[in-house]
């Protein structure tokens, strides 16, 4: 069985060590931070689900994924996780900015994954802000977001700071980008605007993207946007 986790190990994991974990069932048997394994305890998480199982392993090594795994089966966790090891790793703090970029099609499953982000990410200090359009107006926003170390968008609302908020600093997330339901952001037309993303942020970074399906769109955006990636497709049984 695997060795028990210290505190922070994730640092040390190089490329070759994922396969220590593959395999592995519970969330404590990662090498995961204190924090974040707080935040899971609080939270009641205790066992992987398939899709958490079989892409932790890589994304806790700085791999990009391609993850297809159907809705339910429990895809938030599978990149919240990493993003919190990331920012902890680099020792991302409140004078660094944005770090993360998470990329979700509705304003609906965007506050959803936020809410999940809040939660399991409790004992880390990073900021983290909402960007969804509607809810407040973008001017409040626009003073706020180079701050914020963790952005949780839609699509629309994240072009419009990339072209509007002066100063909005891209080009400093060398850390982790997120496309979570990446066959519904496609489906609700956000092709163009995901393209438009792409060519902003940086080419040296991680990138996770999650899907319900692999369409031949999510191929497309999968080999626009990610680097030699792991390819996990996970299919439970009705
Ligand atoms: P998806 O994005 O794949 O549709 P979610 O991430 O929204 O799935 O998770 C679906 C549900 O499963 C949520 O209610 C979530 O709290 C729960 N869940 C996720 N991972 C676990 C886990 N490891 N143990 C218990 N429940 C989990
Ligand atoms: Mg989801």
């Amino acid at each position: 069985s695997p060795p028990l986790p210290t505190d922070s190990p994730v640092g040390k994991l190089g490329d070759d060590t994922f396969s220590r974990y593959a395999g592995v069932e519970l969330f404590k048997q990662l090498p995961l931070s204190k924090n974040t394994r707080d935040g899971l305890r609080d939270c009641k998480y205790t066992k992987m689900t398939d899709i958490q199982r079989a892409s932790l392993p890589h994304s806790l090594c700085g791999r990009d994924i391609l993850g297809a795994a159907q809705t339910g089966s429990g895809k938030t966790l599978a990149f919240v996780i990493p993003v919190l090891e990331k920012l902890y790793k680099k020792r991302w703090g409140s004078e660094d900015g944005v770090g993360c970029i998470i990329v979700s099609p509705t304003r609906e499953l965007a506050s959803q994954l936020f809410d999940v982000m809040k939660a399991v990410g409790k004992y880390h200090g990073f900021s983290a802000g909402l960007l969804i359009g509607g809810r407040k107006g973008v001017e409040t926003e626009k003073e706020r977001v180079n701050e914020l170390n963790i952005l949780v968008c839609t699509p629309g609302r994240l072009l419009q700071h990339m072209d509007e908020t002066p100063n909005f600093e891209c080009s400093q997330l060398q850390q982790i980008l997120v496309l979570d339901e990446a066959d519904r952001i496609l489906d609700t037309g956000f092709k163009k605007a995901m393209n438009a993303i792409l060519s902003q942020l940086p080419r040296k970074r991680q990138t996770l993207l999650f899907s319900a399906t692999q369409t031949k769109s999510v191929q497309q955006l999968a080999r626009l946007s990610l680097k030699d990636p792991e390819y996990l497709s996970v299919h439970e049984e009705a």
